[in-house]
């Protein structure tokens, strides 16, 4: 194999192997493809040639489960010395911890020296008996709290079918990349081993739970001076100070800021003040402008302040307008092109990151729009109402306390109550309006204007067009007349 886009290689002067990804050479028939199509080619080749066949191979490897610990779920078996191993019965469970151990630290279980625990009868027999001191690792829990999260409050049973089916699979895991090879599969084998044993449906509510989890986020760590910020590196920065200094929001609002979960998040102190900074910064310019903002059409529901502010655009787009309509209608634009690219960065590519940076972007779109005298201009004011709102709505996931006290400053009652907004189509639109261009009545070209342009640069930028030129060029223009949003029309 060797890499995409490289020269042929010569294999008599290779020293080791390519194991990257790339295109197949020296094998024929299957030369040329690259190694993810060749691996699906070559099993094919083999099954149909009768010598192998496509399996998915796990390493799952045997397991110890027992561990000297008091802290788990204790082991439900007693040892008798005529009946040998016997499992604690149904009636007799929860093996319940005793609470006066002494943790000792001296090794072995610590369940092992407390006497009142460990001592007990034989369930078959009735002769005297020991209780299994060793508890479960914890690894065996969760490899199934997910299913028991379902009926918490259930004491009859472990889960209930109904609820499970309800709840599960688990639309999206996020964990640690150290989880995804040892936790994951042990989750997964849990949840096949007791699907097979018929525990996990189907039911009434749905189809038996095949798979625990649908997707998986695998994030990134937080790196400080260029080392995984760890308790035993002793590089770890106290969310306490963060939190008393510049509040949970600002703490989280950095997180996200600085990079996609999936990647290492490098910490900066700097980012933290800049996060800090944004959130001073919208709070300021709403601020300045909530004597008005209150009052705007763009609180009440998502959906009717959204209707509205389209209404009024529509409707002064029909008569010539002035510069806050225009102004108006550019700051729709953003804020409904905020809303698309933030709905698709947090709903289908998890790019927090961008979604916040999109929000920023919005608020510089109308800072300078914000001032205590409310614009003249209804339709403006309508327009910055929404971009205010709806940045306080896009913002709520991710600075739930700032977002919500900006918001019920403006007037706007319970931020949380908000649907996430919908993104207007019509106020996405380029504003643009065709012109046609015609010399001595004949068509001679098209050209886009905004709507409301004034005739004079509409008409200079007809006779600047190169097709028109040709037509007009060494001549004497008679007549000029300019339909607004339709026509120029030049006689020569
Ligand atoms: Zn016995």
């Amino acid at each position: 194999m060797q890499p995409e886009d490289a020269p042929p290689l010569d294999p008599a002067r290779m020293t080791q192997a390519y194991v990257g990804p790339g295109r197949l050479v020296g094998s024929t028939p299957f030369d040329g493809l690259p190694n993810e199509d060749a691996k699906l080619r070559i099993t094919d080749a083999a099954a149909a040639g009768g010598f192998g066949k496509r399996a998915t191979q796990y390493r799952l490897r045997d397991w110890g489960i027992s561990r000297q610990r008091y802290w788990g779920a204790p082991i439900p078996v007693v040892y008798c010395d005529g009946c040998g191993v016997v499992p604690v019965p149904r009636t007799d469970l929860p093996v319940v911890l005793p609470t006066d151990v002494e943790l000792s630290g001296t090794g072995g279980s610590p369940l092992a020296k407390v006497e009142s625990f460990v001592r007990t009868t034989c369930p078959r027999c009735g002769g005297p008996a020991r209780r299994e001191t060793d508890t479960f690792d914890t690894f065996v829990e969760s490899s199934w709290y997910f299913l028991r999260y379902t009926s918490p409050h259930d004491d009859t049973r472990a889960f209930d079918r109904d609820a499970l089916a309800y709840w599960l699979p688990v639309d999206q895991y996020i964990g640690g990349v150290e989880h995804a090879v040892l936790h994951l599969l042990y989750a997964r084998f849990f949840t096949k081993v007791l699907r097979d044993l018929g525990y996990t449906g189907p039911s009434a509510v749905g189809p038996t739970l095949d798979e625990p989890f649908v997707n998986l986020l695998t994030q990134g760590m937080v790196i400080k001076d260029g080392a995984k910020m760890s308790k035993s590196k002793g590089n770890t920065v106290e969310p306490d100070y963060l939190i008393q200094r510049y509040g949970a929001d600002t703490a989280r609002l950095f997180c996200i800021f600085a990079a996609p979960p999936e990647r290492d998040l490098d910490w900066s102190d700097q980012g933290v003040e800049g996060a800090s900074r944004f959130l001073h910064r919208l709070w300021r310019i709403v601020a300045r402008g909530r004597g008005w903002l209150a009052d705007a059409p763009a609180h009440t529901t998502r959906g009717a302040a959204r209707d509205r502010a389209s209404d009024e655009t529509d409707a002064a787009a029909a008569r010539p307008s002035g510069d806050g309509t225009e102004q108006a209608r550019a700051l729709r634009r953003l804020t409904h092109r905020t809303i698309a690219r933030v709905t698709e960065d947090v709903e289908r590519r998890q790019h927090f990151n961008t979604a916040v940076a999109a929000v920023m972007e919005l608020v510089n779109g109308y800072a300078e729009l914000v001032e205590e005298t409310p614009p003249r201009d209804g339709v403006l004011r309508a327009a910055v109402a929404e971009a205010v709102a709806t940045t306080l709505v896009l913002l709520a996931p991710f600075v739930p306390h700032v977002a919500s006290e900006i918001w019920d400053a403006v007037g706007g009652g319970d931020l949380d109550a908000q649907r996430w907004p919908e993104v207007d189509e019509r106020a996405l639109a380029e504003d643009v309006v065709e012109m046609v261009v015609q010399v001595n009545g004949k068509v001679r070209a098209r050209f886009s204007v905004t709507p409301g342009a004034a005739e004079d640069a509409v008409l200079a930028q007809a006779l600047a067009h190169e097709r028109v030129r040709a037509h007009v060029e060494g001549k004497t223009i008679r007549k000029t007349l300019v339909v607004p949003g339709r026509l120029v029309s030049i006689v020569v």
